[in-house]
């Protein structure tokens, strides 16, 4: 994802507006590798600009998406995650206890659908989920 000086140019370009609340967003997600959920990013967001809304907070990701900038996620842990890692194809490591999301490459080069599974889709991109218990969240379950 592009710096916050970058982004705001570009938004700038596109006619969007671009007040400090959504500065803040665009600093708190470059470089950001946690994949936070739209609600934690509010809640940073919030710590160093009170006055931001969950709205805006919504507004600014959905933008971004549109923009190719971020990616929205949906790891089936109950909430949308925001994913500033564009640059770099990549596939999800995912806890299921906590809702943990890493970034993990894996070759799925070679994974293909044989013509008769494919039931007339055109497959155009594939996910790879891998679920499992993080190192964390070990440390704390019963035996
Ligand atoms: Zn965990
Ligand atoms: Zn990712």
């Amino acid at each position: 994802m592009k710096t916050a000086d970058e982004l705001t140019n570009l938004f700038r370009e596109r006619g969007l507006r671009v007040t400090p609340q959504r500065q803040v967003i665009f600093r708190l997600l470059h470089g950001n590798d946690v994949h936070p959920t739209v609600e934690a990013l509010y809640d940073s967001a919030r710590t160093v600009m009170p006055t931001i809304s969950l709205k805006t907070v919504y507004q600014t990701v959905h933008d971004l998406e549109a923009m190719g900038e971020v990616t929205l996620l949906d790891v089936g842990t109950g909430s949308v995650r925001v994913d500033p890692n564009v640059e770099h194809r990549h596939h999800h490591l995912i806890c299921t206890v906590c809702g943990k999301v890493r970034d993990v490459t894996v070759d799925v080069d070679g994974l293909r659908l044989a013509p008769r599974d494919r039931r007339g889709f055109n497959v155009e991109d594939v996910q790879v989920h891998f679920r499992g218990v993080c190192d964390e969240c070990e440390l704390i379950l019963p035996v």
